[in-house]
């Protein structure tokens, strides 16, 4: 392997800009050829490509979002499009690929080195947490963060006036986003897609803690439920508890912006340098994460798999505090 490129691609996430900081050092470390992408598979179709040097990553670490970008791409859905996408590649020489993003984002790349043999390595780049073969996704800590901050200043305006709020987090089809925002923010309830609150259980719970005088209620509901957002969850609550003044807040892509934590920064670095040494050592169609503080590889198609879901444990401290 000589010439590695490298992009982002799906939703983005605090802490892309290190994971790529740290892909690009780590070539030249290698003294490997190092090219971005831009716009994720979007750009490879257009043929967006550059030939990246340290002049490009300064100060990029500590920034959130991408500099290479981001985007969704229909055409690399299609065999044409990959086919443009891989005829580009060999004309910059590119042989290997490092692609930071989601599950929809790995599920390509397994796809591309399926068809054209590139060797790709993935990194989990997404606030979700929604992909196996990592303890947590580059974006994930960020994104808890900045929602318990909103949180938090949320909770003096509930305080002041006895109102009761519902907080819709990100998170897609998984409830991790709203399971730690929930614990660390101490909500009243969480509601998340893999567990089903039924709304009887939900009105009994605020209706103790009303009793109990609590002095703000705020319940935090992941937005992929399968009973609706934080907007359906609060008018069928509103229906029992017509004397709450009930309000809602939808946090929205503030949780996908904003410089990567501490945690974000070091995952992003360590997952950077292990996608480069990955690809060096022959670990191809494989991502690249930290389980116990060790990087593990894992086959795309196991990472891709959606069998990870919030820790029973977490639910069960979450139940116990907010009693
Ligand atoms: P996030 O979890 O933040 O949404 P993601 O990577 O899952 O990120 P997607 O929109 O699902 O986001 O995927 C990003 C891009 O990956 C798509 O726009 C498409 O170009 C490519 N992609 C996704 N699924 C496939 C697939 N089955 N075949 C080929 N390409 C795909």
């Amino acid at each position: 392997i000589k010439k590695i490129g490298v992009l982002t691609s799906g939703g983005d996430s605090p802490g892309m800009n290190a994971a790529i900081r740290a892909v690009i050092r780590t070539g030249i470390y290698y003294d490997l050829e190092m090219y971005g992408i831009y716009r994720g598979y979007e750009g490879m179709i257009q043929n967006d490509i550059k030939r990246l040097d340290s002049k490009h990553i300064t100060h990029v670490l500590e920034r959130g979002g991408t500099f290479l970008k981001s985007a969704r791409s229909a055409e690399f859905r299609t065999p044409e499009g990959r086919k443009t996408a891989y005829e580009n590649l060999k004309s910059h020489g590119i042989d290997a690929l490092v692609v930071i993003g989601g599950d929809g984002s790995l599920t390509g790349a397994h796809l591309f080195y399926k068809e054209f043999g590139i060797p790709a390595i993935g990194l989990p780049g997404t606030i979700d947490n929604d992909l196996s073969g990592t303890d947590s996704t580059i974006g994930f800590d960020t994104a808890c963060n900045t929602a318990i901050e909103a949180i938090d200043k949320i909770r003096d305006t509930a305080t002041s006036h006895d109102r009761l709020f519902f907080v819709e987090v990100m998170g897609r089809d998984a409830g991790f986003i709203a399971i730690n925002a929930g614990i660390g923010s101490a909500a009243a309830a969480i509601l998340i897609p893999e567990k089903k609150m039924p709304i009887e259980h939900l009105v009994d719970k605020l209706r103790i803690r009303t009793k109990a005088k609590k002095a703000s209620n705020i319940v935090i509901v992941a937005e992929g439920g399968k009973s609706g957002g934080a907007t359906e969850i609060a008018s069928l609550v509103e229906k029992h508890l017509p004397y709450y003044d009930i309000k809602v807040t939808i946090l929205g892509h503030l949780q996908r912006g904003g410089s990567p934590s501490s945690y974000d920064r070091l995952l992003a670095s360590k997952l950077g340098v292990a996608a480069v040494e990955g690809l060096l050592q022959g670990k191809y169609d494989v991502m690249a994460g930290l389980i116990n503080n060790k990087v593990v590889y894992t086959p795309i198609k196991k990472a891709i798999v959606d069998d990870k879901s919030v820790d029973e444990d977490d639910f069960r401290v979450a139940k116990i505090l907010s009693t």
